[in-house]
């Protein structure tokens, strides 16, 4: 997936300030962070969406938010609250369409999402 930007970014052909890597996943800061902490998880395998995913993938899915939970401790979110967010499809926001987790932290976060 050449024109993949997410693929890019891991495979170094594009900048992105990577915070997290591992044989299977990756994460990175997002490039209009909309809170203090905004970072990205993503598989390394190109998925475009949670529907993409087959039962084959359930570690994977367990492991993006393992990695989420982690990295929001690290960045000290943890114990205010924090969002984990997947936009699956145009209608829900989806930009990029290689899958991948928000964690959003550091402010407050009103319920439902707009
Ligand atoms: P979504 O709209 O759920 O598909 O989320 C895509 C996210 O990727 C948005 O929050 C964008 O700000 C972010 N984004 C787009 N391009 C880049 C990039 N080059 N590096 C980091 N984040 C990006
Ligand atoms: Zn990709």
């Amino acid at each position: 997936m050449p024109e993949c930007i997410f693929c890019k970014i891991i495979r170094r052909e594009m900048p992105g300030k990577i915070v997290y890597e591992d044989e299977t996943v990756i994460a990175i800061e997002d490039i209009h962070p909309q809170a203090p902490v905004h970072l990205l998880v993503l598989p390394k395998a190109h998925i475009e969406t949670l529907g993409a995913m087959g039962s084959e993938d359930e570690g994977l899915i367990g492991k993006l938010f393992s990695v989420a939970a982690r990295l929001a401790r690290e960045r000290g979110v943890e114990s205010r609250g924090y969002r984990t967010v997947i936009n699956n499809g145009t209608g829900a926001g989806q930009s990029v369409f290689h899958l991948h987790l928000h964690v959003l932290g550091g402010r407050v976060f009103h319920w439902p999402p707009g």
